[in-house]
């Protein structure tokens, strides 16, 4: 639906606009009624659960639109959902957008912000299913609520880390991090797409789900510190993470030396890498390094799980490294 360019968002009004977000939607077979009702109606494939994770996107506390562009943001308003699912085990299947626009936003912006989710959506086989629109007086909102599923005996939670058993990072560390205090300045880096387009990791956490082989799992979100804290606490134990063995990429290293920060403080406090934390018994070390290799993503073994007494970050020596902070919180 092409509309004349002075058409904005007052005149296309609150049903406008959700009609045009509902012509841009693929059908789906999963999904039997979508947009347009009370309520959406899907099919869960037989004999699997039902996987559910809601977020929200806050201007100026989660992105500015200063340094997000629209149409990453819409990539990034789902992509940290579908890596909630992922970090489950689960299949990302189904999602409800909900938005509450700032007076004055441009229709242009919306339709370049339905064009980031819309292209992650098919990306992943996600189905918009309906949401919910309103004006908002101050920011903009975004929320969104993601729904997915898998058999109940592949569902990964974060709670069957045991003691003995490895710790596990996909990817690299630290790098939206350094992104985010780099554009933060006005500035830009090779690293800014880890901060602004963060990849899920789908694929690795259904090979992971599908192969039994890790006994807690979580995306990192807030820092591997926090995050790997998350899984200790459910699980009922500790952790060392050994800080040399921190997975760190080129342009993290070469960037932070130029701005004389430490990258393994970045690593193990950083937030927003969404990568995959996931602890295993050791005897599985090899099938996972050839499973992970398989779907293309790199794996490491940055720790151990201990009994409860702790999380405590390790030199190579087996001295304390001295964390600065500790991960991301609202309050
Ligand atoms: P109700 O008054 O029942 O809450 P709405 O008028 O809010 O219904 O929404 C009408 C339909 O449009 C519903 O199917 C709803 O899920 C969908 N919808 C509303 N806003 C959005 C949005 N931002 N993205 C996708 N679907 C939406
Ligand atoms: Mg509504």
């Amino acid at each position: 639906m092409t509309l004349p360019s002075s058409e904005q968002l007052p005149q296309l009004g609150e049903f406008g606009l959700i009609t045009r977000i509902a012509d841009r939607v693929a059908v789906d077979g999963n999904v039997i009624t979508g947009i347009g009702d009370d309520g959406a109606v899907t099919a869960l494939t037989p004999g699997m659960q039902l996987v559910t994770s809601t977020d929200m996107l806050l201007e100026d506390i989660h992105f500015r639109r200063m340094w997000h562009d629209p149409y990453h943001l819409g990539r990034k308003s789902l992509a940290v959902s579908i890596s909630d699912i992922a970090a489950m085990g689960a299949i990302p299947r189904w999602a409800l957008l909900s938005l509450a626009l700032p007076v004055g936003l441009s229709l242009d912006f919306v339709d370049r912000f339905m064009d980031g989710f819309l292209t992650l959506a098919g990306e992943h086989r996600v189905s918009l299913i309906g949401g919910d629109t309103c004006a908002s007086k101050s920011g903009l909102v975004i929320s969104v609520t993601i729904m997915g599923e898998q058999y109940p005996e592949t569902i990964i939670r974060r709670t069957g880390a045991v003691a003995g058993d490895d710790i596990w990072v996909t990817g690299t560390l630290g790098d939206a991090a350094l992104a985010l205090q780099v554009v933060e300045k006005g500035g830009d880096t090779p690293l800014a797409s880890r901060l602004l387009d963060p990849t899920p990791r789908v694929s690795a956490a259904l090979v992971l789900a599908e192969s039994g082989y890790a006994t807690a799992l979580i995306d990192v979100s807030d820092g591997i510190l926090a995050d790997f804290g998350h899984i200790a606490e459910q699980s009922h134990v500790g952790g060392q993470l050994f800080v040399e063995e921190l997975p760190l990429s080129g342009s993290l290293r070469t960037e932070a030396a130029i701005m004389a920060v430490n990258p393994r403080q970045l690593a193990l406090s950083g937030g927003e890498d969404y990568e995959l934390c996931f602890t295993a018994h050791r005897v599985n070390r090899e099938k996972i390094r050839e499973n992970m290799k398989k779907c293309g993503v790199e794996v490491t073994r940055i720790g151990i799980v201990t009994p409860p007494t702790g999380i405590i970050a390790l030199n190579s020596d087996g001295s304390r490294f001295s964390c600065l902070a500790a991960g991301f919180n609202h309050f």
